[in-house]
């Protein structure tokens, strides 16, 4: 491994400014360039103890690195001798801060260090830029920085890293990515594979290591696995593509508790820049779809992208809730469907169905008059995201609308709604003129109010529900209930709930 060609330096252009930044350079260079325990220990690189302003750093002591280390140069010699010329004759202080910042970075580029990323935002009257750090010629995976209008960012604690490792990378891309694969036991990919060799920052040294980015399918995701060079054991994975967390303006649970809507995360999100992410991805047949680049998804009340922003929020963080407590990771989105009207008609739906087998969601609006607020009401998308929850832990057998399994269905429908929702009552938006659907917080006993409405009946179970969870709390009530439901009978009957 040879050190990488760095750009011959011109001592003629050394100008009194261009030094201070010098020194700016040989101070960043400290504790960028260098690990942290490099720095505990001084005088151990050659280039310290020539550029180091401390008068403490004395003799320069080759490092004993393996073929992946650089060899000293001699142009930062060179630029040293200079540096240590022009000590001798002090010059007027020069004007500091900013153009000095600006020289550094330059100089960091000039000399292979620093690779910008990606292209330059601005964001608020200011331009920002990422950048990675490089090492003998590769780049170091997990030393990262940003560049602010053209000055450096950060660029300490996150830009030091342990001495890099004796031994030079073994693994070959192919078996990086052949175990990259394995490790995300992916089934399909949408782009093609990725695969860069670098440095990765352990604590106490920086391996030589692949980064191997995986579009995967099914289920949907964005793996970055980073191995270890020299033995193809895994030292990071993560999905990217899972941690897009967008905004979403909604009434936070509902138009009635919270009339002034409020700032909530979209959690989940894909990268289509729509509301579409690990657990749903949110259709409108009849107006346009939100898109939104930045990830905020934010509109009047009264926009259709208000209400697939509210369908959205409420079925992911149902989904999350039920897989933070055992629930089996979703592997595909279920649609949903909202701003949904009767075909013949063309009536607005008075209500939010789920259809299971096909597994997905209709959210109608209401008229006004029956019901309304049916996609705002956080109630109303957790109720019916617990269906399919249900149906997957339970798989029941259904003949008939009085089936009594179908009435247990709605009531833990019911139970998800009031703890995402935070109280018993249910849907307290939807219907005009009353305080609440239903709620939980309720006296029915089996047999007295069995009812033809599975809604009705399903009450019985839910109060039951709620009552534990007053004992047990929402945590160790949701534990017990994903993980009891297995056990229910398809068609079970009440003594086995
Ligand atoms: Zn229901």
């Amino acid at each position: 491994m040879r050190t990488p060609p760095l750009p011959p330096w011109k001592p003629v252009y050394l100008t009194a400014g261009r030094l201070a930044a010098l020194a700016g350079l040989m101070l960043l260079l400290a504790p960028s360039d260098l690990g942290i325990e490099e720095l505990r220990h001084p005088a151990r690189d050659p280039r310290v103890a020539v550029a180091a302003p401390a008068p403490s750093v004395k003799r320069a002591i080759p490092v004993g690195a393996g073929p992946l280390a650089p060899k000293p140069s001699s142009k930062l010699s060179r630029v040293a001798r200079l540096a240590s010329k022009l000590r001798a004759h002090p010059r007027p202080a020069v004007r500091r801060k900013q153009p000095q910042r600006a020289t550094r970075l330059a100089l960091l580029e000039h000399a292979g260090l620093l690779e910008r990323l990606g292209s330059e935002a601005e964001i608020a009257g200011v331009r920002h830029r990422a950048f990675r750090l490089r090492k003998a010629g590769l780049p170091i995976f997990n030393r990262r920085g940003r560049i602010h209008d053209g000055t450096l960012a950060g660029s300490s604690g996150h830009l030091s890293f342990p001495p890099l490792a004796s031994q030079e990378a073994r693994i070959t891309r192919d078996e990086a990515v052949r175990r990259a694969i394995a490790l995300t036991s992916m089934r399909r990919l949408w782009a093609g594979v990725k695969s860069e060799r670098g440095w990765f920052a352990t604590e106490d040294a920086t391996v030589p290591a692949w980064q191997v980015t995986l579009p995967t399918e099914h289920p949907f995701g964005l793996w970055q696995a980073t191995l270890d060079g020299r033995t193809g054991e895994p030292l990071a994975l993560v999905d990217l593509a899972r941690h897009l967390d967008g905004t979403g303006l909604v009434h936070d649970p509902n138009p009635v508790l919270a009339p002034t809507p409020s700032l909530v995360t979209l959690f989940d999100l894909d990268d289509s820049f729509r509301l579409s992410g690990k657990f749903t991805t949110v259709l409108d047949d009849r107006s346009v779809e939100a898109f939104q680049p930045d990830l905020e998804f934010v509109y009047p009340t009264d926009d259709p992208r208000f209400v697939q922003t509210s369908v959205y929020r409420g079925l992911t963080d149902t989904g999350r809730f039920a897989e933070a407590h055992g629930f089996p990771a979703f592997s595909e989105p279920l649609l949903a469907f909202t701003n949904v009207a009767i075909s013949e008609s063309g009536d607005e739906l008075n209500d939010a169905v789920f259809v299971p087998g096909f597994n997905f969601f209709l959210f109608g609006n209401g008229d006004g008059v029956l019901t309304t607020n049916i996609g705002k009401d956080l109630d109303v998308a957790a109720h019916e995201m617990g269906h399919y929850i249900f149906n997957v832990l339970v798989d029941p057998v259904v003949v008939s609308s009085t089936d009594l399994v179908l009435a247990i269905e709605e009531g833990v429908a019911d139970t998800l709604a009031a703890l995402l929702g935070g109280d018993a009552n249910i849907a307290e938006s939807v219907i005009p003129g009353e305080d609440f659907l239903r709620t939980l917080a309720n006296d029915r006993v089996f047999p007295r109010d069995l009812a033809d409405d599975p809604h009705e009946t399903g009450l019985i179970f839910g109060g039951f529900n709620w009552d534990l969870v007053q004992l047990l709390g929402a945590d160790g009530f949701a534990d017990i209930l994903i993980a009891g439901l297995p056990f229910l009978p398809p068609d079970a009957f009440l003594g086995e709930y």
